[in-house]
């Protein structure tokens, strides 16, 4: 079995977090680090590595994780001015934590590319 990891540990309580939504397959919460104002994670409780080793059968998940961040990035009233979605993968894409994780950054212009 993989090892369990952070985001496995805050999922199971173990580990505390500052919750922004959850229900039965997402759960999102304030990054530790913000890299802006608004920097919310939102994951899925099953606990898919990265979006690359998401299969066929994943799709509905990856279709309502993108839903879920919607409401949320309105329920943070990020969407009247704009934000964005993040998904890093693997070392080079700046992927730290093995647990799929969509990133919504808000409250100020963003700057792209991003370095
Ligand atoms: P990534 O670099 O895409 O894997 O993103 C991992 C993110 O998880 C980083 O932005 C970290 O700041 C964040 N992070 C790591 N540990 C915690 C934690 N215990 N609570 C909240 N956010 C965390």
């Amino acid at each position: 079995m993989a090892e369990e990891t952070v985001f496995g540990k805050i999922l199971s309580g173990e580990i505390p977090s500052t919750e922004v939504y959850s229900d039965e397959e997402f759960y999102a919460f304030r990054d530790i680090n913000p890299g802006a104002p608004t920097h919310v994670l939102v994951i899925p409780r099953k606990p898919i590595p990265k979006i690359t080793d998401a299969t066929e059968e994943d799709a509905p998940l990856l279709g309502r994780l993108l839903l879920a961040a919607n409401r949320i990035a309105e329920q943070e009233g990020l969407t009247e001015k704009g934000f964005r979605f993040v998904i890093n993968c693997g070392e080079w894409g700046g992927q730290t934590v093995f647990h799929l994780h969509l990133h919504i950054l808000g409250g100020r212009p963003l700057q792209w590319p991003p370095g």
